[in-house]
């Protein structure tokens, strides 16, 4: 599932690609992903217009067209973008298509439909709309605003971390490695955590994301001491050499060593 390091990735891609050409068309092949904005509304902003910079908040890559609006897109669980020049090369589930007078096109595809795209006159407004807290990577969010909102919470702290509405960005994946780097049991109660705890935690959540994208969110690149490369090969810990476990935590499949991250 795009998580935070996945969709900057995109943004990088998008801006590398797709800025500054002039888009001849927009096609929506499906109208139920929409958000707050119709079909022919979508296509009336895009056509004959440019897309000229792109931010991302959280899991939300946001691109502003040279007519003012943004357009917003969310990954869901599968989605992603493709920058092709001949029609084959077009992805199996387009659901927004962009031809650009150049002759070539971006493809937003989205196999399971559980990502979104809408138009917002403002990220700003529709981050304040949705209820996002603050991006992960966001330099103003510092370690004694982080302390706080994990001191605040009875929830473990699995679930903090992947709370779009405390942190935006971080999903299951990226959570188990920032608890695995910290040395932190993924299903201990957020408030118990101690002041040391939660500032290695903090640390370890920006140097977890930072490194996910310049290694461009792909796991063959990683770190050989990440956790997420081992999680589905030999199961062994990179850093005790003990056997991974797997756990249903917060209602999600979540990997960690238990000599490692204890309790
Ligand atoms: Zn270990």
């Amino acid at each position: 599932m795009p998580e935070l390091p996945d969709v900057e990735v995109f943004r990088q891609y998008m801006a590398s690609t797709a800025f500054h050409k002039k888009i001849s068309a927009a096609t929506v092949f499906s109208k139920e992903m929409l958000e707050s904005v119709s079909a022919p509304q979508l296509k009336k902003i895009l056509e004959g217009q440019t897309l000229e910079s792109g931010l991302r908040h959280g899991k939300y890559l946001f691109t502003e067209t040279s007519n003012g609006p943004w357009l917003v897109l969310h990954f869901g669980m599968t989605g992603f973008l493709k920058y092709f020049k001949d029609p084959d090369h077009q992805p199996s589930h387009t659901r927004l298509l962009l031809d650009f007078a150049n002759g070539y096109h971006l493809a937003y595809d989205c196999q399971r439909k559980l990502g979104m795209m809408s138009l917002t006159d403002a990220p700003g407004d529709f981050i304040r709309k949705s209820q996002l807290g603050p991006d992960a990577l966001d330099p103003d969010l510092d370690v004694d605003q982080f302390e706080q909102m994990v001191k605040e919470t009875t929830a473990i702290i699995k679930s903090t971390l992947m709370n779009q509405n405390r942190i935006a960005g971080i999903g299951n994946i990226y959570s188990d490695e920032m608890l695995f780097q910290a040395g932190i049991h993924p299903g201990a109660r957020s408030q118990d955590l101690s002041k040391t705890e939660i500032k290695r935690l903090y640390g370890e959540l920006k140097k977890v994301l930072q490194k996910a994208i310049e290694a461009r969110a792909d796991p063959n690149r990683f770190p050989d001491s990440f956790i997420i490369p081992h999680r589905r090969t030999d199961r062994v810990c990179p850093k005790c050499s003990g056997d991974i476990e797997k756990a249903k935590i917060a209602g999600r499949t979540a990997y960690f060593c238990p000599r490692c991250q204890q309790k």
